[in-house]
This record gives C-alpha cells, sequence and structure tokens, in this order.
C-alpha cells in the first residue's frame, strides 16, 4: 500500500481529509506536512523513522505559507528522485492560471476543494478508487 503525502497549511482542511479517509476506510499511511518547503525537507529524508518509504502520491494545497503548492510542484519536477511522484491539487483556487500551471507541471488531477463534508467524502472516495486501480513502481 502506497504512503500518501498531504500538503496543506489549513488544519480544518487537514482534519477534513483525515475524517474522509475514515469514513472511506482508506488505510494508506498519511502523512502531514503544513507547507511546501516541509514537504520537500520531508521527502529529501528527513522523513521519520519507519516513515523511509517515498510517498507515491501527494495531495497538493496551492495557497500555503513560505512555499505554495505551484513553486513546491516545480522544484519537485526538477528533482530525479521525486518527479515522478502523482500529484493531486486540492485547492479553493479556481484561478485559470493555478490550472494551467499545474498541469504543466504534470498533476494527476486538480480538485476544488468541495464545500461541504459529504462531497469531499465523495470526492476522496473516488481518488481512492482511482489510485486503488493503479499500479505503482516499487522504488
Ligand atoms: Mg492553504
Amino acid at each position: 500500500m502506497v504512503n500518501i503525502l498531504l500538503v496543506e497549511d489549513d488544519e480544518v482542511d487537514v482534519m477534513n481529509v483525515k475524517r474522509a479517509f475514515k469514513k472511506n476506510n482508506v488505510t494508506n499511511p498519511l502523512f502531514v506536512c503544513n507547507n511546501g518547503l516541509e514537504a520537500l525537507q520531508f521527502l529529501r529524508g528527513d522523513r521519520e523513522t519507519g516513515a523511509s518509504e517515498m510517498p507515491k502520491i501527494i495531495l497538493l494545497d496551492l495557497n500555503m505559507p513560505k512555499m505554495g503548492g505551484i513553486e513546491f510542484l516545480r522544484e519537485i519536477r526538477k528533482d530525479d528522485k521525486l518527479k515522478n511522484i502523482s500529484v493531486f491539487v486540492m485547492t479553493t483556487s479556481n484561478e485559470d492560471k493555478d490550472k494551467v500551471d499545474a498541469y504543466n507541471l504534470n498533476v494527476a488531477g486538480y480538485i476544488l476543494k468541495p464545500l461541504s463534508m459529504e462531497r469531499f467524502i465523495e470526492a476522496v472516495s473516488t481518488l481512492n478508487n482511482y489510485w486503488k486501480l493503479c499500479e505503482f513502481p516499487d522504488k
């Protein structure tokens, strides 16, 4: 089962993701970083013991302090060890520029954060079905 990294600065959104994982019985190990910089440090070796498996999937917020989602994507896409990670943007930004930038950086999907918890749980269920269907390399 692949590790999932959530990069999100909003504590309520972090809680919502955890809740939606629980509701959908998503049992993938979930790690949380609060901004792009923290996530880069985590991916580049600051991973805690026992969590040393590289995440294959990232759920990425865009608007975050220190380093936002697009800048983070630029960094990982030019890093040979990180460039193949599947990234799903989950954001409140409906800006076309953000969508264009994100897809130019090869995101697997761009999802607007649903307003209701019910819709949020549905969205996570769909994502879970999608990544359960996908095969990922071991390394
Ligand atoms: Mg945010």
